[in-house]
């Protein structure tokens, strides 16, 4: 079971903000909880006091506004997939790469928010928001920001590293070396609040002033083809590599998955890691076949 210490559930943002704002105790946005719960139970992450409950805030909502389309930060994925405005844009590209983001009992639990906070190297959806244009609204606030400029993960760094264990430790560990491993790892973790990450780290807030909280991300409303490519063990498996690319409307854009800690958008500066699934070799050219296949989809060949 994981030891929280404080469990809160405000009603309004403003009552989120003040209580992630907080310097004298570490709380962090709970929201699905298809990450976070098991995390904070396997004490993956050690640096938390307490959650703020983020499902009486009134953000699970879908709606079309001008040019966009609004989305509460706590809306599911399956939620967005059965939209039909969602579910259809740019040729479906949502829907079709929303079915390789866990089962369906994740996707009915794990929200729009979440997703963009743990922005995991190999999620498709998030490559589909990014390819899409997605901005993001933090803090309730009047300005979104675009997913592009994004630089928080969400995650603090030290409790989270994105290094792969296979390059910390080396691949071929005997078994019998595991618990030592964990020990020595146990040793290492932080345990004192001097000796945690800032809160920044802790919660999403980026150096790009990203901040404390995502309330809402929009979708430019735009008539664009979509193409996706990948490259897994199996066909339900998460990627090794794959790519999501959009093209029209004057917009010709490929997000890569799995060759950086985040999905990247094509021409920004790979850093594949070498692990179980492939090496950082495979990964890159893996990444010039995907994009290739996902653009020549998208443009209709
Ligand atoms: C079996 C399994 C399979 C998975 N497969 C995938 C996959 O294929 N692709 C993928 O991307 N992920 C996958 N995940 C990870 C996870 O389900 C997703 O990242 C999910 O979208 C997290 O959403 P959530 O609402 O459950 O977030 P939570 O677990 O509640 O939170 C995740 C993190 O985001 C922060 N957070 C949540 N909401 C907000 C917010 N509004 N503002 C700021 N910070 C916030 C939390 O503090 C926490 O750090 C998988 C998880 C499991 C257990």
């Amino acid at each position: 079971m994981a030891l929280l210490n404080q469990y809160h559930k405000p009603a309004t943002i403003a009552e989120a903000i003040q209580l992630l704002g907080r310097t004298e105790t570490r709380l962090v946005p709970l929201a699905g909880g298809s990450r976070l719960i098991g995390e904070l139970e396997t004490r993956v992450r050690r640096d938390v006091d307490g959650v703020v409950d983020l499902s009486g805030l009134g953000l699970s909502y879908i709606r079309a506004q001008d040019d966009e389309l609004c989305i509460g930060a706590m809306t599911t994925i399956s939620d967005l997939i059965a939209h039909p405005v969602a579910g259809d844009l740019a040729g479906g590209i949502l829907r079709r790469v929303a079915r390789y983001e866990g089962p369906v009992n994740l996707r009915n639990a794990a929200t729009l928010g979440g997703l963009v906070a743990a922005a995991e190297a190999d999620s498709e959806l998030y490559a589909a928001l990014l390819a899409l244009d997605t901005s993001v609204v933090y803090d309730g606030g009047p300005h979104p920001q675009p997913l592009s400029q994004r630089t928080g993960r969400g995650e603090p760094e030290s409790v989270d590293d994105p290094t792969p264990l296979s390059e910390k430790n080396g691949p071929e560990r005997a078994a019998e070396e595991l618990p030592s491993l964990y020990e020595a790892a146990v040793k290492e973790a932080p345990k004192t609040l001097d000796t945690l990450p800032p809160l920044s780290h802790q919660t999403g807030r980026g150096a790009g002033g990203e901040g404390l909280l995502t309330t809402e991300i929009r979708i430019p409303l735009r008539p664009l083809t979509s193409g996706h490519a990948r490259i897994a063990r199996t066909p339900m498996d998460r990627p090794i590599v794959a790519a999501v690319a959009v093209s029209g409307d004057g917009i010709e854009r490929v997000v890569l998955c799995g060759v950086a800690a985040h999905p990247i958008l094509d021409g920004e500066a790979m850093e594949p890691v070498s692990d179980f699934k492939g090496s950082a070799e495979y990964r890159r050219e893996m990444a010039a076949v995907v994009r290739r296949r996902a653009l020549v989809e998208a443009k209709g060949g």
